[in-house]
């Protein structure tokens, strides 16, 4: 058999090939009106899926420098906050905070697990002089989504921010950030932003910017006063990534010409086309609130989940994702962001179903879930 690598993990994701030819193209200078015009192009097209009046600020690093970045611009030295922890990436906001020396609270939500808005509130409650509330949006290492909405609602009454990472959920699930209330935004660009891993976004709001003005953290490199100076002269600090800006460029066209409604409607029925797969051969959910974005599937008693993952990659190329630590191996994750379509599901069920077989669970109907699968995509396709 050839050996076709089908990418089904949740970052990097799969590019389209417009998208994958501009990288080819020769290199431009950043200090000239060309690339100002596509640097000012792309900043728009990001307000547009932050939904946001705000500038979107590009930075050159993975997510977790834009994390990092809105840590370092708000807060100061021994500032108390809370941090949700759901999860590996919820995890990394209370390691970051620790790190700057922040008063850190940290919130620990069993994986998988739904933390409410009433439960923050509480929680806001017993800490006076929180300065900062950070959250997830969709939290990748589980599948699970948060109500950000519900949080935006419970922080904005208070004097803290809420800031949010949305990594792997905006622009695959709802979030508005100037409708709902979020301080600060961040996501990256190999999640659903549909272009290769190396930039990372990040949005405040006049509440955010206000924190910006006192904040005594140290920085330097991500001091975003220092970017907010130049995006005024259509320009970077620094040298920014030329093409993985013109990459964008090129993947919002393509996300402005689908329209972000039909985008969210596009991953909803990925989602419950992926769902309802593997429920249909006995498999279970991991997420007490699964998101759109990717699906956790607990690895079915009897079965070895890390042999599991190693099949799916290695004899049928399916790269979807283990599960993180300390729970690799108790689940997997299939992914359906960014630029996939509804042939990547059948594709990772058919091969989920083959090693599954492959590995002596088969309590079930080979093709069981990818006809249930296909009626969704069936049913949704328009
Ligand atoms: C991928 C991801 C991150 C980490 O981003 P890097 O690009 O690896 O730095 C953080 N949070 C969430 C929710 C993610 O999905």
């Amino acid at each position: 058999m050839i050996k076709k690598y089908y990418l089904l993990s949740p970052g990097p994701t799969p590019i389209p090939e417009k998208v994958l030819s501009a990288a080819a193209e020769p290199i431009i200078h950043h200090r000239t009106a060309e690339f100002s015009k596509i640097f000012m192009e792309v900043t728009e097209g990001l307000k547009y899926v932050f939904q946001t009046k705000e500038d979107v600020y590009i930075l050159a690093s993975s997510g977790t420098g834009a994390m990092e970045t809105a840590v370092i611009n708000t807060l100061s030295p021994g500032d108390k906050v809370i941090t949700l922890n759901g999860g590996k990436f919820g995890e990394r906001w209370g390691n970051i905070c620790r790190a700057f020396g922040l008063d850190t609270k940290e919130i620990i939500v069993p994986w998988g697990e739904d933390y409410p808005p009433e439960k923050l509130a509480e929680d806001l409650k017993q800490n006076p002089g929180v300065k900062a509330v950070f959250a997830t949006l969709s939290e990748t290492s589980t599948g699970a989504i948060f109500d950000i909405k519900g949080f935006g609602e419970v922080v904005s009454k208070t004097e803290a921010i809420l800031v949010v990472d949305g990594i792997s959920g905006l622009g695959a699930t709802p979030c508005q950030m100037d409708e709902w209330k979020i301080d600060v935004l961040v996501t990256g660009s190999q999640k659903s932003f549909m272009i290769p891993p190396g930039l990372a976004y990040i949005a405040f709001s006049p509440k955010g910017w206000k924190m910006v003005e006192t904040s005594k953290l140290p920085k330097f490199y991500y001091d975003i006063k220092k970017y907010r100076k130049n995006l005024e002269k259509q320009t970077t600090p620094w040298t920014p990534a030329v093409s993985l800006i013109i990459q964008q460029g090129k993947a919002l066209d393509l996300i402005k010409s689908i329209g972000l409604e039909n985008l969210l409607k596009h991953h909803a029925i990925l989602g419950e086309a992926t769902r309802a797969g593997v429920k249909a051969i006995g498999l279970e959910l991991l997420a007490k609130k699964p998101g759109n974005i990717l699906t956790a599937i607990k690895t079915p008693a009897g079965v070895d989940g890390n042999k599991l993952v190693k099949t799916m990659q290695n004899k049928y190329m399916a790269y979807i994702s283990n599960a993180q630590d300390p729970h690799k191996g108790e689940f997997f994750r299939i992914a359906h962001l960014g630029y996939m379509g509804g042939f990547d599901i059948t594709t990772a069920l058919t091969a989920l179903e083959m090693t599954l077989l492959d590995l002596g669970y088969n309590q079930f109907q080979p093709g069981a879930s990818v006809a249930a699968a296909e009626k969704i995509l069936r049913e949704g396709w328009e």
